[in-house]
């Protein structure tokens, strides 16, 4: 098998623009168990490891960049937590050390699966991903992004490169249940963010659907029924949770029932929106 293992972003696309058939590594968390099951022939490889482009994150004029090489333990750190405290959650639910510290957040959207831990939070901030190819480079708001389970709009020759946030005041929250308390894929989670600027609340709702969902109903009912002076909600919970049942679209499948992940979505949405408003 041939590997190219590039270390500028230039590089890397031009090594997927000369072979088409080229598929491209980052971790190999999801990829390689792909491929030991015979589900994904490969030919040849190449490796974003290395390359500069992809790694690190910064802030700048209210915004976080990450880079799309950012591996979950990086996310995982205090530093990141302090500015985006619902992304570092959701990292550190994430498998286990090893797979946080091969696995990176380019590579949870590639896979796009509707149970990808870092997709509700990324949803709910209307995340922009900065895509290149060796001709031409674009951006793209994550909704358009995810257009079907495990589909994305990701074109031949492209790479995801990087993320951008916008950084929001105020509490955030990620929670998740599995079939297990960890190294699980999730059945239902959800992201709650408040942004007391704009004095709304930003909701993400994971493995409920085809794709990760905005809680746009709930989100709604946030506007009305909180306190933003003494930041507390002031409405009937019950009726949020109604609205995040109402916001989902969950499926039976070989890791859950519909009724079920629509139970817990409603309790984890209703847990986590007690958390951010105390
Ligand atoms: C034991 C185990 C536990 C896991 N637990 C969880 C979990 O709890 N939560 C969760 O969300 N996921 C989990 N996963 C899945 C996986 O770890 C994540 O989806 C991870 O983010 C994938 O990233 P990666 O860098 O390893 O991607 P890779 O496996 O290297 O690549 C995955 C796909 O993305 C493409 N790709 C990667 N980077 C880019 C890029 N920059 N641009 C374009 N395409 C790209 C690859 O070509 C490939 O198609 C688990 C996996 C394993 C094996």
């Amino acid at each position: 098998m041939i590997a190219a293992a590039p270390l500028s972003l230039a590089d890397a696309l031009r090594a997927i623009a000369d072979d088409p058939f080229a598929t491209v590594i980052a971790g190999g968390t999801d990829l390689m168990v792909q491929i030991n099951a015979g589900r994904r022939p490969v030919t040849s490889l190449v490796s974003l490891r290395n390359v500069a482009e992809l790694k690190g994150w910064s802030t700048e004029s209210g915004n976080l960049r990450i880079g799309a090489g950012c591996s979950y333990s990086e996310l995982e750190r205090p530093d990141f937590a302090a500015i985006m405290p619902a992304l570092a959650q959701a990292a550190r639910t994430v498998g286990s050390p090893q797979i946080r510290n091969a696995g990176t957040i380019g590579g949870n959207l590639a896979t796009a699966s509707p149970a990808g831990d870092t997709l509700p939070v990324l949803v709910a901030l209307d995340a922009q991903l900065e895509i290149a190819s060796s001709s031409a480079t674009r951006s793209i708001a994550i909704s358009d992004f995810l257009v079907g389970p495990k589909q994305t709009d990701l074109r031949q020759g492209e790479l995801i490169v990087a993320i951008s946030v916008p950084v929001l005041r105020g509490a955030q929250e990620f929670l998740k249940v599995g079939t297990r308390n960890a190294m699980v894929i999730s059945v239902a989670s959800v992201a709650v963010l408040a942004d007391l600027d704009a004095q709304g609340v930003r909701i993400g709702l994971g493995t409920v659907g085809p794709t990760v969902l905005r809680g746009a109903r709930a989100e709604a009912w946030t506007r009305s029924n909180i306190d933003w002076d003494s930041n507390r909600v002031v409405g009937n919970l019950d009726e949020f949770v109604a609205l995040v049942r109402s916001d989902s679209h969950p499926i039976d499948d070989h890791r859950s029932t519909k009724r079920y992940r629509s139970h817990a979505i409603g309790i984890c949405a209703r847990r986590a929106l007690q958390r951010v408003f105390p």
